[in-house]
C-alpha cells in the first residue's frame, strides 16, 4: 500500500541515490571476497535509512561506496543525479566535501587540532575564505552543544562530546547526504541516543538524506524510516518502521 505524504514537498520527489548492481570484489591472492555482491537500490531526497547486517556483511565497504572514498569493481552508484564512476579524482574529492558527510564509529578527529580547527578543515579544503571560516565553526559547534569547548583538543572531551564534534564537522559544508557509519557504536546508551536525536534533528530541521550502518537493529527502529538488510554482500530484505517521520514524509516504498 502506498500512502502518500499530505503535503508532497520536493524532497519527496527526488532521488538522493541509486545504485544499479553494485559490486566491490576483494582479491586476495587466491580467494575472491565479495564484500558488496550485486547490490541495487534507491533512496530518495530526505529519507532516513539504515543499512543493518552483521559483521562483514558488507555494510562499511557500501557505504565507503557511496561516500566516493573507494570505487566499485562493477556497477554503478549514482549520488545527487551523478554517477560516481564519471567523476575525475578531483570531482570525486569535491563530492567527498561537498555532496556528502561522513561519521565514524571512531570519531575520527584530528589529535592536534583544537575542536574549531577540525571543524574548520573542510572549508579549508573547499576554499572558503578565511574571514568566515572562524564563525561558521562556531556555528557548527554550536549547534551541537560545543560552543565552550572550541579551544579544546579531542583527548580533552568524552567520547560523545568527540562525536558531537565530529558531526559538527561533517555538517560543515552543507552536504545533502550525511553517512553514518556505526555513530554510537564507541558510545555509552545515554551519549548513543543524544547522537541519535541530533542524526534526526539534521534530517527533520535540514532536510538532509541520512544512511546510517549499524548492526543494532533496536536503534534504527527507533529512529530510521527504512531498514535494509545485508548478508554477504548482497541486500537481502527490507523493512519500514511506518510511524517514523522523516523529512522525505512518512510513506513506504523506496523510491517514488
Ligand atoms: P561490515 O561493515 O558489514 O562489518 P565490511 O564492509 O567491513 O563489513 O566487510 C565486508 C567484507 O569485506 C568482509 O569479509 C571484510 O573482511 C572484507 N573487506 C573489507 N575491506 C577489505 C579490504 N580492504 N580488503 C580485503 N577485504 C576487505
Ligand atoms: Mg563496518
Amino acid at each position: 500500500m502506498t500512502v502518500l505524504p499530505a503535503t508532497p514537498t520536493s524532497h519527496s520527489t527526488s532521488l538522493a541515490l541509486r545504485s544499479e548492481n553494485v559490486c566491490r570484489h576483494y582479491q586476495m591472492g587466491e580467494t575472491l571476497i565479495r564484500a558488496v555482491d550485486g547490490v541495487s537500490f534507491e533512496v530518495r531526497s530526505g529519507d532516513f535509512v539504515a543499512l543493518l547486517g552483521a559483521s562483514g556483511s558488507g555494510k562499511s565497504s557500501l557505504l565507503n561506496l557511496i561516500a566516493g572514498l573507494d570505487r566499485p569493481t562493477s556497477g554503478a552508484v549514482v549520488v545527487q543525479g551523478r554517477n560516481l564512476a564519471d567523476l575525475s579524482r578531483e570531482e570525486l574529492a569535491k563530492h567527498r566535501l561537498h555532496t556528502v558527510g561522513m561519521v565514524f564509529q571512531s570519531f575520527n578527529l584530528i589529535p592536534s587540532m583544537t575542536l574549531l580547527e577540525n571543524v574548520e578543515l573542510p572549508m579549508r579544503f573547499a576554499e572558503i575564505e578565511r574571514g568566515k571560516r572562524e564563525g561558521l565553526a562556531r556555528e557548527a559547534l554550536d549547534r551541537v552543544g560545543l560552543a565552550q569547548r572550541a579551544a579544546h583538543r579531542p583527548s580533552q572531551l568524552s567520547g560523545g562530546e568527540q562525536q558531537r564534534a565530529s558531526l559538527a564537522r561533517a555538517l560543515i559544508n552543507r552536504p545533502q547526504v550525511l553517512l553514518a557509519d556505526e555513530p554510537t557504536g564507541n558510545l555509552d546508551s545515554r551519549n548513543g541516543t543524544e547522537i541519535m536525536n541530533f542524526i534526526r534533528e539534521f534530517n527533520r530541521s535540514l532536510g538532509m538524506t541520512i544512511i546510517m550502518v549499524t548492526h543494532e537493529r533496536a536503534l534504527a527502529e527507533r529512529y530510521v524510516r527504512r531498514m535494509i538488510f545485508l548478508a554477504d554482500g548482497r541486500l537481502v530484505s527490507e523493512e519500514l518502521n511506518k510511524d517514523v517521520a522523516t523529512a522525505a514524509g512518512k510513506t513506504d516504498g523506496g523510491a517514488p
